[in-house]
């Protein structure tokens, strides 16, 4: 929906702090304050749960807030514009404007529609000084950027990653290779000597999809590592990683705790990603079945468990209903503990089926939406009993909310 006027604003409503609020699509609760945010999401779990009937509400942890409210992401990718998004007032207005060149967001559902961001508040500097010194260069050195519609120009994006530690990680995405290329790189990596490694891609494609394309290293490093607790991982220019590490580490902390390890189990981690979840339970348990349909992700989950001598961990790699048999837990062991962190979409039937069937003692059930998640666990009910739920604050100032669920096997009477 659209808003069209407003006839009396709560009175809650507090100022957003960002210039481009309302426009872009990255902070948009920024006009509740941060309690009211948090207060929102408890209400948002506590709604999806109310609807599985026999759920007891005194099971339900309050939520965990972020400690950083701003600058909290370590990763952000920009998008070159060679036509940006005009605010009103500059339409409006008389004043005659000469460059219409921009590097920031996607405006939400607009493909082609791209605002110059001056400052974002999402990722810690040099962020914004790196992403604003590769604008001026080009423009000064008249370096087109792109244009969606007619497919032209050559700068396309700049993603910029950072690690805990304040090491960054910058990929410029251009259509093609030209003359000044070397030169812009070379300029960046001088004013930000943070940059541990300085990437670029050449895409020719129409769409701003990196994934299948090689990625060349022009400076440094082509990873850094991020360190959780006393582990290592490797995070590379494609490498999923959580957006919010610091959080990252809070949550795996509670899914340990949940999972309530002694050393003797063995554990499956379903839909591993780059097994960061795998990895951290593995000192705590016999083995880890790190479960996941994206072959780099798989890869990049063995570097990181050969990264940090973990003997007792496995990685396989295929999609969750075709995978996740009979058949692979009679070969692997029966589960004691699953944990599970699917996409939004949540679970397929046959996985949630398969996961009753294991007999696990304990399900950790991650998930970034509770409506998805109340779903697939209404589905294990004669099975599972909810035993704790604990949502998370992942990502402040939006509507997402991360919420852990420790299910518990229901023993029948015999
Ligand atoms: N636990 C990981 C991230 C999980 S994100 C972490 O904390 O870092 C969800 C993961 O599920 C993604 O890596 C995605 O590739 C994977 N996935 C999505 N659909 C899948 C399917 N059908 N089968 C297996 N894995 C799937």
């Amino acid at each position: 929906a659209r808003i069209i006027r407003f006839h009396h604003k709560s009175e809650i409503r507090t100022a957003p702090l960002c210039k481009h609020f309302s426009v872009c699509g990255g902070c948009k609760w920024q006009h509740l304050p941060y309690s009211e945010q948090l207060k929102q999401k408890q209400q948002q779990v506590y709604d999806a749960f109310e609807r599985l009937g026999k759920f007891a509400f005194s099971s339900m942890a309050d939520i965990i807030p972020s400690e950083k409210q701003l600058y909290y992401r370590n990763k952000l990718e920009f998008t070159f514009t060679s036509r940006r998004w005009l605010y009103a007032n500059e339409i409006d207005g008389d004043t005659q404007i000469d460059n219409l060149t921009g590097l920031g967001f996607h405006i939400p559902g607009r493909f082609d529609k791209i605002i110059d961001v001056e400052h974002c508040y999402l990722q810690p500097d040099p962020s914004n000084s790196i992403r604003l010194f590769v604008k001026k260069w080009a423009v000064e050195h008249n370096i087109t950027f792109w244009d969606i519609r007619g497919q032209l120009g050559i700068l396309r994006n700049l993603i910029i990653r950072n690690s805990s530690a304040g090491k960054v990680m910058v990929i410029l995405v251009v259509s093609k290779f030209f003359d000044g290329l070397q030169h812009l790189l070379d300029a960046v990596a001088a004013a930000f000597p943070e940059i541990i490694s300085l990437q670029y891609v050449i895409n020719e494609k129409k769409n701003d999809d990196i994934s299948d394309l090689e990625v060349i290293l022009h400076k440094g490093d082509a990873f850094y590592i991020e360190k959780m607790g006393i582990l290592d991982f490797k995070v590379g220019p494609k490498s999923f990683y959580q957006t919010n590490s610091y959080q990252a580490g809070h949550l795996y902390n509670i899914v340990a705790e949940l999972a309530g390890l002694t050393g003797k189990e063995i554990v499956y981690d379903l839909y591993t990603g780059t097994g960061t979840i795998a990895c951290f339970v593995a000192a705590h348990c016999a083995k880890v079945i790190g479960v996941e349909s994206i072959p780099e992700a798989i890869d990049n989950a063995k570097e990181n468990a050969i990264l940090n001598n973990l003997t007792n961990t496995q990685f396989f790699t295929g999609d969750m209903a075709k995978i996740f048999t009979n058949e692979f837990m009679e070969l692997h062991g029966m589960p004691d503990v699953i944990i599970v962190d699917p996409p939004r979409a949540g679970m397929h039937p046959a996985v949630v089926e398969h996961l009753i069937v294991s007999g696990a003692e304990k399900i950790v059930y991650v998930s970034c939406n509770p409506a998805t998640q109340a779903r697939d666990i209404t589905m294990m009910a004669d099975n599972y009993s909810v035993a704790i739920v604990q949502p998370i604050d992942m990502f402040p100032h939006t509507h997402h909310v991360e919420n852990v669920v420790l299910l518990e096997k229901i023993m029948m009477a015999r």
